[in-house]
């Protein structure tokens, strides 16, 4: 049945947004926990899958840490896809950041899936899905991350858990401390409530 309507929804939003190349989300459909990135890049357009590139291996380290098996959770993005532009050199693909337009167009669709995943949790990955999910273009995880929030989503309070981009780390390595310490609190927060 939560197939059903998540399939009936990812066509609705292919056909919103035509001609582009789609990764949707994938997992446990009746989890504790779903997981939200930005949006899937080059790795996982080619394999069709969330976090399958780079920022996925980060992922799966911090999984790891919190003893959290991917086959456990739910995880998708908040634009569903790839954020690419041609380099004017190079005449290749590049990816590039979302809109506040592109965010609050696929934030319709975010919000209806998290509604049919009805999670316990929802864990937002960096500023994008933060923004989304919260309808507030001005939030910033940098003053947000590690910190549980109770959002009305639908017709359910939600308990929102804003964690940085898997990817963050790659870029700035002095954030590694921060992602642990916030991951490990997620865990004691599922664990212990
Ligand atoms: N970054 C994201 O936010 N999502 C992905 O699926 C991959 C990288």
């Amino acid at each position: 049945m939560v197939h059903h309507r998540l399939s009936n929804l990812y066509k609705e939003y292919a056909d919103k947004f035509a001609g582009n190349e789609f990764v949707f989300g994938c997992g446990c459909t009746e989890p504790k926990l779903l997981l939200i990135g930005e949006a899937p890049g080059r790795e996982e357009v080619k394999l069709s899958r969330p976090f399958s590139g780079a920022a996925g291996k980060n992922l799966d380290d911090f999984l790891r840490l919190a003893g959290i098996s991917r086959d456990d959770i739910y995880i998708t993005n908040a634009i569903k896809y790839r954020l690419s532009k041609v380099s004017p050199k190079t005449g290749r693909l590049s990816n590039r950041p979302a809109t506040r337009d592109e965010i609050m167009s696929s934030r319709v669709f975010l919000l209806k899936e998290i509604e049919l995943i009805s999670p316990a949790c929802v864990v937002t990955l960096g500023n994008v899905p933060l923004r989304a999910v919260m309808g507030d273009l001005s939030l910033s995880i940098g003053q947000m991350h590690g910190r549980p929030v109770c959002e009305r989503v639908g017709h359910r309070e939600l308990m929102i858990f804003p964690l940085y981009h898997p990817a963050s780390v790659i870029y700035n390595q002095g954030l590694k401390q921060t992602c642990e310490d916030d991951i490990l609190k997620l865990r004691d927060t599922i664990i212990y409530g």
